[in-house]
C-alpha cells in the first residue's frame, strides 16, 4: 500500500512529462509567433509595448491615468458662467468633444489644428492634454509630451560639456514629434532666450503642418506681452483656444482633492 509521500512524487513525475504552463498559449509567451514563414508579434505584448511607448512619449504613470473615461465632467459647476448661456460643466463637455475630435482627426491621418487649453491650476488643462496623449498612443501614433519648464532646463543643462544630453537633438525631437503637447507654457522665465527656443519649436511646427497641444495658466493678453506677439501670433495660427473654468464650488473642490489622494 502507498503512503501518502509516494504519491506526491508521483504526481511531479507525471507534471515535469507535461506541457510547461504559458499565460500566452498562442506564442508560448516568446512575444511573437510564425505565420508561415512570417513573423508576427503577439498581441498579448500589447501592454508591454503601450508602457514602453508612453515612456518614450515622456507619459509618467501619473499621467498615464488621466485619460478620456478618467475626465469626470461632474466635477465642474452646472451654474452659468458669468453672462454666458453655457453652464461651467456644458463647456468643460464642448472642451473634450474638441479633444476626442482632434485624436480622431490625427489618428484617422488628418491635419487638424491644434489645441490650446487656458485656465487656473486644477482645472483640468494638463488632464485634458494627458488624455489626449494617452488617446492618440493606444491608436499608435507617436506623441511627445513635454512640460515646457522642464524641457528649457534641460536644453540648458546640455550646453554644459557633462550633460548627456545635446540640444540640437533635444529640439529636433521636440520640432519633429508627429503630436507634441506643450504642457505649462508660460510657467518659465522670460528670457530672450527661453522665447527664442519656444519661438522656434512653434514656427518649425507650423511650417510643417505638425498639430500641437498647448496648456497655459496665461490669459491672450499675457501670452502676447510675455511671449511677445512673433510666438503669440504662431499660436493663433496653428491652435484652436478653449478655456476650462469652474465656479468657485467647495464640494468639487473637496471631490478634487479627494481624487487626487487615490
Ligand atoms: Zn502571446
Amino acid at each position: 500500500m502507498k503512503k501518502f509521500a509516494d504519491l506526491k512524487i508521483d504526481k511531479e513525475a507525471i507534471n515535469m512529462g507535461a506541457e510547461p504552463h504559458y499565460r500566452c498559449q498562442r506564442c508560448k509567451d516568446k512575444g511573437f509567433y510564425f505565420e508561415g514563414d512570417i513573423a508576427m508579434a503577439c498581441s498579448c505584448q500589447r501592454p508591454a509595448v503601450l508602457d514602453l511607448k508612453r515612456e518614450k512619449a515622456g507619459i509618467t504613470p501619473h499621467l498615464a491615468k488621466q485619460t478620456f473615461a478618467a475626465f469626470d465632467v461632474s466635477f465642474y459647476s452646472a451654474e452659468k458662467r458669468g453672462g454666458n448661456k453655457l453652464t461651467y460643466r456644458d463647456n468643460a463637455v464642448a472642451t473634450v468633444k474638441a479633444a476626442k475630435g482632434f485624436t480622431a482627426s490625427v489618428a484617422a491621418g488628418e491635419n487638424p489644428d491644434g489645441l490650446l487649453f487656458q485656465g487656473a491650476v486644477g482645472y483640468g488643462k494638463t488632464f485634458l492634454a494627458a488624455a489626449c496623449a494617452n488617446d492618440l498612443i493606444e491608436k499608435g501614433v507617436a506623441v511627445r509630451f513635454v512640460v515646457v519648464p522642464d524641457f528649457l532646463d534641460l536644453i540648458r543643462d546640455s550646453f554644459n560639456d557633462q550633460s548627456p544630453y545635446r540640444e540640437s537633438v533635444l529640439m529636433q525631437e521636440v520640432k519633429t514629434a508627429p503630436v507634441l503637447i506643450l504642457d505649462d507654457l508660460g510657467a518659465h522665465n522670460y528670457t530672450d532666450w527661453s522665447v527664442k527656443t519656444i519661438f522656434a519649436i512653434l514656427n518649425y511646427r507650423l511650417n510643417y503642418e505638425l498639430p500641437t497641444v498647448i496648456t497655459t495658466n496665461l490669459e491672450r493678453e499675457q501670452l502676447e506681452e510675455l511671449l511677445g506677439s512673433r510666438v503669440y501670433s504662431r499660436l493663433l495660427e496653428m491652435c484652436r483656444f478653449f478655456r476650462l473654468e469652474n465656479a468657485n464650488d467647495i464640494r468639487w473642490e473637496k471631490r478634487i482633492r479627494e481624487k487626487r489622494k487615490n
